[in-house]
């Protein structure tokens, strides 16, 4: 495990741009990189796990958390609560690992706004016809939940510019292969490897 300060790479998109498709594949290629388990008042949908996916909460102990300041930032998405813990950034603070957050723009930007050395990363779909027919395939909503899905995927859109990166999920591979760019070359950045050149002075 790297001891090195880490990264805090946000992937956020709209629902059905494939952003979780492709934390999980960046997850499964690099043993020092984890998943940021957000807190939730939305029920699990089929096959989630509760720890893994999200801490699926009720909605008096996520109002506890917020009292008891547990929350670096939390927002309400989609009619249900989300937030991120101090305790899952402070634990990749401890033991040196590269953190991934699946959050939306509100979080990306109070993360981004407490810690410098967190990447913004926003994926887009390739088209609206192509974002519709994902939301739509997904299969695990309610036509009225879909509905406001698509509104708020263009809403989510709008706030691009926020980000570090832009990033097209057309064909899932090809994206991939540029975040795991960004997550390899944000590694070398001169800040974290100024060290290397000044052992070789000394
Ligand atoms: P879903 O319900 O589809 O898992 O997630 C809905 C939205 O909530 C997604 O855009 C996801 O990125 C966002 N989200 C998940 N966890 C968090 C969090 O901890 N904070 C914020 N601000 N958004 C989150």
């Amino acid at each position: 495990m790297n001891k090195r300060k880490p990264i805090l790479l946000i992937v956020s998109s709209p629902s059905g741009a494939g952003k979780t498709t492709l934390c999980h594949k960046l997850l499964d290629q690099f043993a020092d990189v984890r998943f940021s388990v957000s807190h939730t008042t939305r029920t699990p949908r089929p096959n989630e796990v509760d720890g893994t996916d999200y801490y699926f909460v009720a909605e008096e102990t996520f109002d506890q958390m917020v009292e008891d300041e547990l929350f670096i930032e939390w927002a309400h998405v989609h009619g249900n609560r989300y937030g991120t813990s101090h305790a899952e950034i402070r634990s990749a603070f401890t033991q040196g690992f590269d953190l991934i957050f699946d959050v939306d723009y509100q979080g990306a930007n109070q993360i981004m706004a407490q810690y410098s050395n967190a990447i913004g990363v926003f994926v887009l779909p390739p088209s609206i016809d192509e974002l519709k027919r994902r939301l739509s395939s997904r299969g695990t909503e309610t036509p009225a939940s879909l509905d406001r899905r698509f509104k708020a995927a263009l809403d989510e859109i709008a706030h691009h510019e926020e980000f570090d990166y832009l990033l097209v999920n057309d064909v899932v591979e090809d994206a991939y292969d540029q975040l795991r760019a960004i997550l390899l070359a944000e590694r070398i950045r001169k800040e974290r490897t100024v060290h290397l050149a000044k052992k070789l002075l000394d």
